[in-house]
C-alpha cells in the first residue's frame, strides 16, 4: 500500500522538446505505474516549441486519455522555462518532474509518493551512475556543483537532474520565483523543506538525441552561478586590493632601484608581463560586472517568461487558449 492519498492527485509534468519518437513508449510505461497508484493523476505535458509531430502525438494521448492535459508554448523556451511554466499549470497536491526520453524510470514514482506520503517535500532522484555521459562531462559537472556549493551557502544536491517529485509546500514556494533567467536546480536547492534522495540508474534515452551541448551547458551554470551567489564580485574586489597592493610594493622597488643605481630604463620585459597581466584581469573583471549586468538587465524589463498557445484541457473540459 503506497501513502495514504486516495483523495490527492499527481501531477506528471513532461517538458517536451522534439520527442515524437519517445512519446508513445514513455506514455505506456508512466500510465501502466499510474495505474496502480491509489491516488488520481494527470499527466502535463509542456510542448516547448518542437518541430516534429511531439503536439500532434500529445494532442491523441490527450484523445485517449482524458488525464493527459497539455501545453503549448509559443517557441522553444529551454526547459528550465518550460518546467516553470509547467508548475504554473499543474493542479495537483503532488508533482513529479520527469524526462520524456524514459532516462528516468517512472516505476520509481510509487517510492517517491510514500516519501512523500510520509512527511518529505522534495524527493530527489539520485543518480547511481551517469552511463551515457562523457567523462569530461561528468568531472565538469562534478568540479562545477562543488564550486557551487563553495561560493553559494545553500547544499546543493549532487549527482541529481529533474527527476523529482515536490509534495504541496514546494509547489507553492516554487510558484513564488518569478526570475526569468531560472536555474532551476539551484530554486529546488533554494527553498528548502525536507528533502530525501531516491536512488536510481539513469537509462539510455529511447530515441531521439540529447539537446544539450557544452554551450548550453555553459550558459546553465553561468545562470546558475550568478544567481546564486555574488561572492564572484566579491572576489573580484579582492583581487583588485591584492593587485594594487603588489604593484604599490613593486612601485617602491623601482623607485628605489632608480634612486639608488640610476637603473631607470631597463624593466622593458618585466613592464609587458605587468601590462598584459593587468590588462586581462580588468578584462576578466569586467566580463563577471557584465554577467550580473546582463541579469539585471533582462530582470528588469519584467517580460513574461513565457507565452503560452494553447491550453489543453484538464479532465473538466476546461480550455484557455491567448
Ligand atoms: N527539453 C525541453 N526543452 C529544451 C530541451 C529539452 O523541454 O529546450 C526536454 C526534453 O524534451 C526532455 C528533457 O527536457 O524531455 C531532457 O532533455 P534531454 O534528454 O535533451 O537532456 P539530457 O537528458 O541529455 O540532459
Ligand atoms: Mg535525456
Amino acid at each position: 500500500m503506497i501513502g495514504n492519498c486516495q483523495n490527492n492527485l499527481l501531477s506528471i509534468l513532461v517538458p517536451v522538446y522534439n520527442e515524437a519518437e519517445c512519446l508513445h513508449s514513455f506514455y505506456s510505461r508512466l500510465s501502466a505505474v499510474l495505474e496502480r497508484l491509489p491516488c488520481a493523476s494527470e499527466i502535463l505535458f509542456v510542448n516547448d516549441g518542437s518541430t516534429d509531430d511531439s503536439l500532434d502525438t500529445i494532442r491523441m494521448l490527450h484523445r485517449l486519455d482524458s488525464r493527459v492535459a497539455y501545453i503549448d508554448l509559443s517557441r522553444n523556451f529551454g526547459k528550465e522555462t518550460a518546467m516553470g511554466a509547467g508548475i504554473d499549470y499543474i493542479r495537483g497536491d503532488a508533482l513529479l518532474i520527469i524526462d520524456a526520453d524514459l532516462q528516468h524510470p517512472p516505476e520509481l514514482i510509487p517510492e517517491m509518493l510514500q516519501s512523500i506520503a510520509g512527511g518529505y517535500d522534495d524527493v530527489y532522484g539520485y543518480r547511481k551512475n551517469r552511463n551515457g555521459e562523457t567523462r569530461m562531462k561528468k568531472w565538469l559537472s562534478k568540479k562545477y556543483y562543488r564550486f557551487l556549493e563553495i561560493l553559494s551557502d545553500i547544499p546543493v544536491q549532487k549527482d541529481t537532474g529533474d527527476f523529482r517529485m515536490f509534495g504541496s509546500k514546494a509547489i507553492a514556494a516554487l510558484r513564488l520565483m518569478k526570475e526569468n533567467e531560472r536555474n532551476m536546480k539551484g530554486l529546488f536547492s533554494y527553498i528548502g523543506f525536507r528533502k530525501k534522495a531516491v536512488f536510481y540508474e539513469p537509462d539510455v534515452r529511447i530515441a531521439g538525441h540529447s539537446k544539450w551541448n557544452y554551450l548550453k551547458l555553459a550558459d546553465l551554470a553561468i545562470k546558475g552561478l550568478t544567481s546564486f551567489s555574488v561572492i564572484p564580485l566579491r572576489l573580484v574586489s579582492i583581487a583588485g586590493i591584492v593587485t594594487s597592493v603588489a604593484a604599490f610594493i613593486y612601485l617602491v622597488v623601482v623607485f628605489v632601484k632608480a634612486a639608488i643605481w640610476g637603473d631607470s630604463v631597463g624593466g622593458y620585459p618585466s613592464l609587458m608581463c605587468i601590462l598584459l597581466l593587468v590588462g586581462g584581469f580588468i578584462m576578466l573583471a569586467l566580463g563577471i560586472i557584465g554577467e550580473y549586468l546582463g541579469i539585471i538587465y533582462n530582470e528588469t524589463k519584467r517580460r513574461p517568461g513565457y507565452f503560452v498557445n494553447e491550453y489543453c484541457c484538464h479532465e473538466d473540459g476546461l480550455t484557455v487558449e491567448n
